[in-house]
């Protein structure tokens, strides 16, 4: 089970988002268990073990063209006729072929005839009677690819703690690997919390809205790998919320909810967690977002996310994903942002990093300009779909003047 350790500060001023990650991270401990799934089931799994190459990849030197393969010591300087003699397709073997002072006929990954270390392409050769003409100037081992070129046997293909990507499966499957030890999947409790909220489809009451948190967090849980198990929503009532929260602390790796944790007299995620277990922290210097806390119940580590969706996106991508991408296993990985220019001027408080929900457009040099949506509530979801992603304003800035330079992290970035 992932687990959370006791002994947590709580109440303490607001925590940048590196601490508040340390803090995590010297707190819970990853899942331990693991599986070996075949590679039709291994994407976004995290590899528990490192994997290396059983195999040279290429296994065998081969053309990467088709055209013709020759000996490099049988060129002369200002081009060379060659006679033309032996074929070998891919699959073929070359075994036998004499490269001696002729040139092979070859197609793209046919195995090189013993002695040819070179490929002229068809494109670039005249065909005479039974004879070729090669063009000067092409170096040694052109257009052919030596065995273990790609990866040599042994080497280190993918290194434990990768949550695996199609073209890691790739690698995989090229190496004839047909299955891999990967870490359990985390499985992550969600509730949303609040009296006003229904469920999608079910008539609305007076003063009721629909839960959008619990279908945001679904999908975000689920496209970082793990399993996710949907607990529904739980009323505005700490004694019944502090129960549900330990039941679901039995069954499952993490806890997250939304709403709640704020300071109103109707936030009772907090009261409830200290009822069965306690507060790590609870305020984080970003915005939208600040009240995300992070407890521990009966040993099951839990987040407690802003109740407005767009707050619970941004700090779902900017702080549970770190957690989540810790507990299943992952080796830390640093989000980088990339940098665009700023289409407008925005002013804002010292001491908390904010993001700003923005499209890119191309600039008159072609580099792109956030825009930033009319919109900016937290509770704003169109703010969100009619949007590329987020910019990132330091802790520190608080004039930013149009045309200065930020990082911005892409949706798909952060959903990925
Ligand atoms: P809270 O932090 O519980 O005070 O919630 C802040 C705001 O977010 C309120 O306007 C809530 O109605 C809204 N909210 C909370 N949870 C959800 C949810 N699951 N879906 C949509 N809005 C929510
Ligand atoms: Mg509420």
């Amino acid at each position: 089970m992932a687990q959370l350790s006791a002994g947590a500060e709580a109440f303490e001023p607001m925590l940048t988002i590196e601490q508040a990650a340390e803090r995590a991270a010297e707190r819970v401990t990853a899942v331990t268990g693991i599986e070996t799934v075949p590679l039709a089931a291994a994407d976004g799994r995290v590899l528990a073990l490192d994997v290396a190459a059983p195999v040279d990849l290429p296994p065998f030197a081969n053309s990467a063209v088709d055209g013709y393969a020759v000996r490099f010591a049988d060129l002369a300087p200002g081009g060379t006729r060659l006679p033309l003699s032996g074929r070998v397709a891919a699959g073929s073997t070359a075994k036998g072929i004499a490269t001696e002072a002729v040139a092979v006929r070859v197609f793209t990954g046919a195995p090189m005839p013993a002695g040819a270390d070179t490929v002229f392409m068809q494109e670039d050769v005249a065909l005479g009677e039974g004879t070729v003409v090669l063009p000067a100037g092409l170096k040694v081992g052109a257009n052919a690819r030596p065995a273990g070129e790609d990866i040599a046997r042994g080497g280190l293909a993918l290194a434990a703690g990768r949550r695996l990507r199609p073209q890691d499966l790739a690698l995989l499957a090229a190496l004839g690997v047909a299955e891999v030890t990967v870490r359990r999947r985390l499985r992550v409790a969600i509730f949303s919390t609040g009296d006003e909220l229904n469920e999608p489809g079910a008539m609305l009451p007076p003063a009721g809205i629909y839960d959008a948190n619990r279908s945001l967090l679904r999908a975000l849980v689920a496209r970082c790998g793990a399993e996710v198990v949907d607990l529904g929503i739980l009323r505005d009532e700490p004694t019944g919320l502090a129960g549900r929260l330990r039941e679901a602390a039995g069954h499952c790796d993490l806890i997250l909810t939304s709403g709640g944790v704020s300071i109103g007299e109707e936030d009772h995620v907090k009261a409830a967690v200290e009822q069965v277990g306690e507060l790590a922290f609870w305020r984080i210097a970003i915005k939208p977002g600040r009240p995300v806390a992070l407890g521990l119940v009966a040993g099951t580590p839990l987040i407690g996310l802003p109740g407005n969706p767009v707050a619970v996106f941004v700090t779902f991508a900017f702080v549970a994903r770190a957690v989540i991408a810790f507990l299943s296993g992952m080796a830390p990985v640093r989000l980088r942002g990339l940098p665009v220019r700023l289409g407008f001027s925005y002013r804002k408080k010292a001491g908390r990093r904010e993001y700003v929900r923005v499209s890119l457009i191309p600039g008159p040099d072609g580099i792109a300009v956030a825009q930033k949506h009319p919109r900016e509530g937290a509770g704003a979801l169109t703010s969100l779909t009619e949007t590329d992603g987020f910019l990132e304003l330091a802790d520190d800035l608080t004039n930013i003047s149009e045309g200065t330079i930020a990082p911005f992290f892409a949706y798909e970035v952060l959903t990925g």
